[in-house]
């Protein structure tokens, strides 16, 4: 007896139709129709030179650089970088990514050449597009990644110097002052396989990895948020303005700027926290939406300058990428009347949020919120049973959201996502009798730093390489303001004198400013590490706790 069909097959009329061929040929279309729909809308606006763009001529500077890239051979599963601040032309090359099948991926600005050889090994771009910010140091290793074609640089200011810088300006020529090319077809690709993003993440352990989202999780997002944010995804207000100044190269920036493509409502681009500049675009552009992380919600709730702002615009603040106390959150509301006010969870591996708390459900102060739609979770005991109610847990989470995996590192991909589908988050929490989610602790490595990622293993790596270090571990200390702090244990050399800030320095010499060693260096005689030679981090983070309150 045949009871049921697993595979992916429709049988109609006897006849087989497959649903991954129908879903490649409808997500060519859909990003090219979202983007057309609401053309004349301004879709970003720079928040400090006040220069903007309507969806329109970002439709056709995308159409334009999807030419180039045909022209110049980079075609599906080929990648393209950006190494750049917040600025309008990036998301033009992520946007032609969907429709030639390039995968986008992006590099943090402040990323040192070290750091850079990391994530390009990783991603083997064959473009990179830069700022001025940026341009020198691609330059300075591009001799070693003969496989990128070209440096494309954003912006006014012209390097002819090099034989592989193009400008971007002049691959747009007069695409915005020309008619849209209605005949431009987006290809068609099968949206479970095809990669669509690398975005960096060191998921529970180990070194940063490329985390490889499909077409699939972007519109699997798209279809969650505009069944559970139906008042903000369809309102009729094209100036409901959301504002950004989370950086587009991280998945939160850059899913936010993807929402809001589907929204076609005004983004108020920023580049970093100016206090006076970014409180100025709130009042000037009337922003309506914050989607930020705790620091910034700290920035409201304590910053002097605050008070000299009409910030009633605001109607809706949501901050995520690391947890916020409940203390912050309930002082937020008490200063400010805002609507609504949450926190959401989620991570790199997950698209974007999968706890968030919808539009009229402020949900409850402390907690991340609620599943969303088309997801599943469960939080699970160290033997993997799955716990009830107010029981503390790893939370897993499966459904469309979840990443295919780590490019290049199928073991990390497997320790990471179970056989089932779950993928193991390494952050513990427990749920309420609403399902309500509360994020209490994280057992993984990972240390956040006003929300950007720090791997300890990464310091590790680049601190045992010093040749007066012995052997070295490193942990997080908590910090109201920034989250946690990174902090070196060190073992030194027998005979040798290193001192604190020798170490700092040459931590600020190969890393990025997150990465500083800004929870301090203490020097020990031993790392705690079980008798298979694993740091007991446990122990460490204990020990970074018990040396903080004594301060
Ligand atoms: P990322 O991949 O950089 O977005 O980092 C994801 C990690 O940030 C999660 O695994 C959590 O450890 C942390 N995180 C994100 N959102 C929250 C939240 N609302 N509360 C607590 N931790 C969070």
């Amino acid at each position: 007896f045949i009871v049921d069909r697993k595979k992916e097959l429709i049988k109609y009329k006897g006849f087989q139709v497959a649903p991954a061929e129908l879903e490649a040929l409808l997500i060519s279309h859909a990003y090219v129709d979202e983007a057309a729909s609401h053309k004349q809308n301004i879709i970003q606006v720079d928040g400090e030179t006040g220069e903007s763009l309507t969806a329109d001529t970002l439709l056709k500077r995308s159409i334009r650089l999807a030419k180039w890239f045909q022209h110049q051979g980079v075609s599906v599963g080929d990648c393209a970088a950006v190494n750049s601040e917040n600025r309008l032309e990036f998301y033009t090359v992520p946007l032609t990514g969907f429709f030639e099948g390039v995968i986008f991926t992006g590099f943090n600005p402040e990323y040192t050449p070290w750091e850079l050889k990391h994530v390009m090994g990783l991603s083997k771009p064959k473009v990179v597009f830069c700022s001025s910010r940026t341009v020198d140091k691609m330059l300075s290793i591009l001799h070693e990644y003969p496989y990128v074609k070209y440096l494309v640089l954003f912006g006014e200011e012209r390097r002819s110097y090099h034989p592989k810088v193009v400008m971007f300006n002049d691959i747009m020529g007069n695409a915005d002052r020309e008619e849209l090319d209605e005949t431009y077809k987006a290809v068609a690709l099968d949206p479970k396989e095809a990669i669509a993003t690398i975005l960096y993440s060191s998921g529970t352990t180990g070194m940063p990895k490329g985390v490889m989202g499909t077409h699939h999780n972007m519109t699997a997002f798209s279809e969650m948020i505009s069944t559970q944010m139906k008042d903000m995804m369809m309102n009729d207000d094209p100036s409901d303005a959301l504002l950004v100044v989370i950086p587009l190269f991280h998945g939160f920036g850059f899913m936010l700027m993807y929402m809001n493509l589907i929204r076609g409502k005004s983004v108020v681009l920023l580049d970093k926290l100016k206090p006076r500049v970014f409180l100025e675009a709130i009042v000037k552009y009337r922003v309506t939406r914050l989607s930020v992380p705790p620091p910034l919600i700290l920035f409201l709730v304590k910053h002097p300058l605050v008070k000299e702002y009409d910030l009633s615009s605001i109607k809706e603040v949501r901050s995520g990428a690391a947890p916020l106390s409940a203390e912050i959150q309930k002082e937020l509301k008490e200063k400010f009347r805002i609507e609504h006010i949450s926190q959401a969870y989620g991570m790199t591996e997950t698209t974007l949020a999968v706890l968030t708390s919808p539009p009229g459900a402020e949900g409850k102060i402390g907690s991340s919120g609620q599943i969303v739609p088309g997801m599943m979770v469960k939080v699970i005991d160290s033997q993997g049973r799955s716990l009830g109610k107010h029981q503390e847990g790893e939370l897993c989470f499966k459904g469309p959201l979840v990443v295919k995996g780590y490019v290049g590192d199928p073991e990390a991909t497997r320790n990471t996502i179970d056989k089932d589908g779950w993928i193991h988050t390494g952050d513990i929490g427990y749920y309420d009798e609403d399902g309500y989610f509360f994020i209490v602790d994280r057992q993984k490595e990972l240390i956040k730093y006003k929300g950007f990622q720090v791997a300890p293993a990464e310091l590790e790596a680049l601190l045992i390489s010093h040749p007066c270090v012995d052997d070295v571990a490193v942990t997080g200390v908590p910090d109201e303001a920034s989250g946690e702090l990174p902090l070196a244990f060190v073992v030194r050399k027998p005979g040798t004198k290193l001192t604190e800030r020798e170490v700092e320095k040459f931590v600020e010499d190969h890393l990025s400013p997150a990465k500083r060693l800004r929870g301090g260096v203490i020097f020990v005689d031993e790392i705690p590490r079980n008798p298979s030679g694993k740091i007991l981090r446990r122990v460490l983070k204990e020990r970074a706790k018990n040396l903080k309150s004594k301060l």
